[in-house]
């Protein structure tokens, strides 16, 4: 039998429970109303399997990264159940919303080569997610050219990324490919 460390898992199932609870009435923006929590768990499976990442720090932030922009949780409440890193890392990855859209967009752009090590791992796999979701299952409002824009801004963010992970930044460009191709195929 292969037991697990009692420091690793402990946060890390903690923040399943934690991010579950704080997401538990919100959607993703798909047709079918997907269950918000699903996008974080993505986020933190695809930087275990495909970016081979076993900091257990931004495990953990990856199924945090959305609780400070889309929940009511503060500072003192990720610090006080996960630690001083890992709160770090989710306010690398989160944006000011007291901002407009477009700036915030703008920002994400220019910070993303100021971000360490670790928050560059879970921008770019939630940009991974997030491309594969505008392809797969995007809002159902979203037009030909928004999606397009989409992916153009989110190719932006990931250049500005370069050499964060090898396996990670293919994906995304193999997923951005994909996109391009599905959507201009209508
Ligand atoms: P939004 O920021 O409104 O939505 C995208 C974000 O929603 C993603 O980054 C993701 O964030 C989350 N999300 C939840 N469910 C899904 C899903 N199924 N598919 C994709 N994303 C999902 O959209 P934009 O990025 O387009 O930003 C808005 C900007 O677009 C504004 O600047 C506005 O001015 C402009 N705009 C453009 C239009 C156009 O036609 N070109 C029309 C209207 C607005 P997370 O990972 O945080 O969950
Ligand atoms: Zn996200």
């Amino acid at each position: 039998m292969n037991l697990i460390s009692i420091e690793d898992f402990s946060p890390f199932i903690s923040a399943l429970k934690f991010g579950a609870h704080k997401h538990r009435y919100q959607k993703r923006k798909d047709a079918e109303q997907t269950p918000y929590f699903n996008h974080p768990i993505e986020v933190a499976e695809l930087l275990w399997r495909v970016g081979n990442v076993r900091d257990i720090s931004v495990l953990t932030a990856a199924l945090l990264h959305d609780v400070i922009e889309d929940t009511e949780t503060t500072h003192e409440d990720i610090e006080t159940n996960f630690g001083a890193r890992v709160l770090s890392l989710v306010l690398e990855v989160s944006d000011d919303k007291s901002l407009p859209k477009e700036t915030r967009k703008e920002l994400q752009v220019k910070h993303a080569s100021g971000l360490s090590p670790g928050a560059r791992l879970i921008k770019i796999a939630d940009k991974i997610c997030n491309v594969r979701d505008v392809t797969h299952s995007p809002p159902p409002e979203w037009s030909f050219r928004r999606r397009m824009e989409y992916l153009d801004w989110a190719e932006r963010v990931v250049k500005a990324m370069n050499g964060c992970n090898e396996n990670l930044e293919e994906e995304f460009y193999r997923m951005l490919r994909e996109g391009r191709q599905r959507i201009n195929a209508g």
